[in-house]
């Protein structure tokens, strides 16, 4: 049958089904707390029930396999049914007539193949963004502005396929639907999300680059902050993980770079999307830019291949510019640890005045871009000096300061046979003997002082001085949340609550809170997908889930749903049918009194840190201090309050 099934058709069958209904003719369910029912998984073999249904939030949940979802997953995946036959049957089951699209595409949505749709869905959506930056509507003149501020003309619009994403809010999401997609393609395509009111567009009134994969096809977008009164207030954002957009393995710029970096074995990695059409218009072509995520194995992988890093070939050069600012030199130094292989052969550039290529072109031209790249130092040279340059080698203390502060790197090198050259070439900047600095490294790789310290991710807080990672970079590396840690375990039933009885707590409770408040990463990616949901007059709570897993990167879905039927170890009361007051408040409580005693470590840390910089700016300490007592001020009230 031709055509695709309504939008709303979907929603209506998914409204007016009972899940607990359709499960039960495969499940015998008991109760299980209140609002919650149980039975035996239909997924996997089990003698004691974990397999969890709650009605009223439209999803289960098992607690032994892990499966879980809504009324369509469901029939999906215990008939093994595609979603179209799934939607099918339950409208056969309500006796609902299901209302085909006209004009979409010949044949079954499900005949062509998935990577090809959302490819096309990508494809269209660009072309749509490209003509309304170019077609000189009054409302993209912000946008145009942007690039003519820095001297991109139309000519460099077009190649790198530059666009305008419009604040509508619906108008690529009407666009899409009339050329055939369905809500499901366009929603995996990550280019429209579903809410209360319907579908809207994800990218509103932002500039948009394309994202394209090797082969030129765009897989994805990057989208800048334009206006002051855009309600997200990240400067960047970046397609979500879908299918066919994997932040960690893609490049922007890479189908524009390929050519160059295969035939001149160099690729030039830098900071943003600016910055490779500003290199690629000066003449570096080699120049691409990781998208919303640090430089990582997978990018190494992906520009080995281009470059064909075989033996016997002359070594290929990664070079790496920075703009001087902690957090990219961060991520180029992971990198170099994660991969000795790759760390001699890769470079680093940094303009004297710490300007990027963008800035570099601007102000000096695009020769000065070229000269960058051809003045790069390599990787270890950069870290070594980084290091030493917080310490006066002109005192005896100063350098054995400075020892101590390179031996890890030394120690980093696994490769034997170079080490004593740089042995040599360390000591010669320092200005110490060869066997004191190799006595240094002995001692520090002794005391266990490697490069393999860092606990495991589960544990870990953010890092003092990386910037908050977004939502989206906690997803990528999503642990399972330690539950044995009691303060974890709260976390986990303060979600529960806001996903199940949103009505209990209001938005000013949640003031203050963000991602990085939760200690398990997994957490703080749930709090964000909840704390972005549009709350509406009359909206269900199956409603209210739905919107809270849209916004969830597809990693974390299973977790939303998860917590949306987990029964909670408190008691409801029967009058309100929820839990009381005063036990999401103890929750509250919790997670802010860590999120704060977090934030007062970070603080010591960097005052410590600042306290031994020679160079170290005294406004700086100053500020910091203030900020600290502030801090210590609100966990003392805090603490007040629990008691
Ligand atoms: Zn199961």
């Amino acid at each position: 049958m031709a055509g695709r099934i309504r939008a709303e058709d979907i929603a209506a069958v998914k409204d007016k089904t009972s899940i607990v209904d359709v499960v039960r003719d495969h499940v015998t369910l008991r109760p299980a707390g209140v609002g919650s029912l149980k039975g035996l998984c239909p997924f996997h073999d089990e003698r004691t029930p974990s397999f969890t249904v709650r009605e009223s939030a439209g999803t289960y949940h098992c607690f032994g396999c892990g499966e879980g979802g809504d009324v369509v997953s469901f029939v999906q995946k215990v008939d093994h049914l595609t979603f179209v036959e799934a939607v099918e049957r339950l409208a056969g089951r309500l006796g609902m007539e299901l209302r085909r699209e006209e004009g979409g595409s010949p044949g079954s949505q499900e005949t062509v193949g998935r990577r090809t749709r959302l490819v096309e869905a990508n494809r269209l959506a660009q072309e749509f963004y490209a003509e309304r930056l170019l077609d000189g509507r009054p409302e993209g003149r912000a946008a145009r502005d942007f690039l003519r501020e820095r001297d991109f003309d139309r000519q460099a619009a077009l190649t790198f396929g530059v666009g305008y994403a419009p604040r509508g809010g619906e108008e690529l999401a009407r666009l899409l639907r009339s050329r055939g997609f369905t809500e499901e393609e366009l929603t995996l395509a990550g280019l429209v999300g579903r809410g209360s009111r319907g579908l809207y567009d994800r990218f509103r009134g932002r500039l948009m680059w394309p994202i394209r994969d090797t082969s030129g096809d765009t897989i994805g977008f990057g989208a800048r902050r334009l206006f002051d009164d855009d309600r997200i207030e990240a400067k960047y954002l970046n397609t979500t993980e879908t299918s066919i957009y994997k932040k960690s393995q893609v490049l922007y710029g890479i189908d524009l770079a390929k050519k160059a970096i295969s035939t001149q074995r160099r690729a030039v990695v830098v900071e943003g999307y600016t910055d490779v059409m500003a290199a690629h218009l000066s003449g570096v072509e080699g120049a691409v830019a990781t998208c919303g995520t640090a430089f990582g194995v997978d990018h190494i992988k992906l520009l080995r291949r281009l470059m064909r890093d075989e033996p016997g070939l002359e070594p290929a050069r990664i070079i790496f510019t920075f703009d001087g600012d902690a957090a990219g030199q961060k991520a180029a130094m992971k990198a170099y640890e994660e991969d000795q292989r790759w760390a001699a052969q890769s470079y680093v550039a940094v303009a004297g005045d710490g300007m990027d290529p963008c800035d570099l072109r601007l102000r000096k031209g695009p020769a000065a871009v070229g000269h960058l790249v051809e003045d790069a130092v390599p990787m270890f040279e950069f870290a070594v000096r980084t290091r030493l340059a917080r310490f006066d080698l002109s005192t005896a203390e100063g350098r054995v300061q400075a020892m101590r502060a390179v031996a890890p790197v030394i120690n980093g090198i696994r490769d034997a046979g170079l080490r004593p050259e740089y042995l040599r070439t360390v000591a010669g900047w320092i200005g110490v003997e060869i066997d004191q600095l190799a006595a240094e490294a002995k001692r520090a790789g002794r005391s266990g002082d490697g490069h393999r310290r860092d606990p495991a991710p589960a544990e870990r807080g953010p890092e003092p001085d990386s910037l908050e990672p977004t939502a989206a970079e906690l997803a990528a590396t999503l642990p399972r949340p330690d539950l044995r840690n009691p303060v974890v375990a709260a976390e986990r039933q303060l979600l529960q609550v806001l996903l199940q009885y949103p009505s209990l707590v209001t938005g000013d409770d949640l003031v203050g809170l963000t991602a990085a408040s939760f200690v398990a990463p997994a957490h703080g990616v749930v709090f964000d997908a909840i704390s972005r949901v549009e709350a509406v007059p009359g909206m269900t709570l199956a409603g209210w889930v739905d919107a809270a897993a849209v916004n969830a990167p597809l990693s974390a879905q299973p977790l939303v749903t998860e917590l949306s039927v987990a029964p909670l170890p408190t008691d409801i009361d029967p009058a309100s049918g929820m839990p009381s007051r005063r036990y999401a408040d103890s929750l509250l409580a919790r997670v802010r009194e860590v999120a704060l005693r977090r934030q007062i470590d970070d603080a010591m840390a960097l005052l410590r840190r600042l306290g031994t910089d020679t160079q170290s700016d005294p406004t700086q300490v100053r500020e910091v201090s203030a900020a600290l007592e502030g801090l210590q001020r609100r966990l003392a009230g805090l603490r007040e309050e629990m008691s």
